[in-house]
């Protein structure tokens, strides 16, 4: 339902339950949030209100590049286990999604043959495992991710991270995604109101964008890694 996503010199922890909020307005049923906190990801998640996630999350989740998401469930009720960000087994990998995967259960069915093993109901888990086993094959973390984004019929919106890269890989088809341009910090969001007091600088994505973000700027591209050009815009809503 919403996403969040941030890279940056600043902690992220704060962007992301801001973000989270204003996000609010869309109707959720469960949130949580991911950073690399220096030695892997750290996940927070659970059922409800960004307000009990808040009073739920310790001192683990420090580091400057993070995801969030608010879960409307279309495939899983809402629980814990469901919420987003979902990960591989190992946390090397974390995913916030919005849509519906509609091959999320031949994917299920053929990463559990090949022994991934998992832990909620939904159709998105299936992206976290597909980058990790593309990750084991060899493949960097964005080629891992491009070749996951392929596999995937139905609609989506994606961010992803990997643990030990300082980068965000984000997707998008037939689910809205923007990013945002701050002096030295990068956003990704489902929404403008996302992030909108800390910049109004944005590049709406369209469908078959896939995004890579890090600390040196945000690289556009289609799904084959083309380079496209996305118009910069500035909107003039009220934060
Ligand atoms: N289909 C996913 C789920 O049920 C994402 C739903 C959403 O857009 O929030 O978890």
């Amino acid at each position: 339902c919403g996403i969040i996503g941030h890279v940056g010199t600043d902690d992220a922890l704060e962007t992301l339950l801001t973000g989270l909020e204003n996000l609010e307005y869309r109707g959720y049923d469960s949130a949580g949030v991911a950073v690399q906190n220096g030695s892997g990801i750290a996940v927070e998640k659970r059922s409800g209100e960004v307000s009990e996630l808040k009073s739920s999350i310790d001192g683990s989740l420090e580091g400057s590049v993070g995801i969030g998401h608010t879960r409307w469930s279309t495939h899983g009720p809402p629980t814990d286990e469901n919420a987003h960000p979902h990960t591989d087994e190992t946390a090397d990998v974390a995913v916030v999604h919005n849509g519906i995967i509609e091959n999320y259960a031949e994917l299920r069915e053929w990463l559990k043959a090949n022994g991934c093993e998992f832990t909620s109901d939904t159709d998105t888990e299936v992206i976290p495992h597909l980058i990790q086993y593309f990750l084991d094959e060899g493949l960097d973390g964005e080629a891992a991710f491009r070749k996951a984004i392929e596999n995937l019929e139905g609609s989506y919106a994606v961010t992803a991270m990997i643990s030990d890269e300082h980068v965000l890989y984000a997707a998008r088809k037939g689910s809205p995604l923007v990013v945002g341009f701050e002096d030295e910090a990068f956003f990704l969001a489902s929404d403008v109101p996302a992030f909108l007091e800390y910049t109004d600088d944005v590049v709406f994505l369209e469908d078959g964008d896939v995004v890579i973000v890090d600390d040196d700027g945000v690289e556009f591209t289609d799904l084959d890694g083309n380079p496209v050009s996305r118009e910069r815009k500035t909107v003039d809503w009220d934060p």
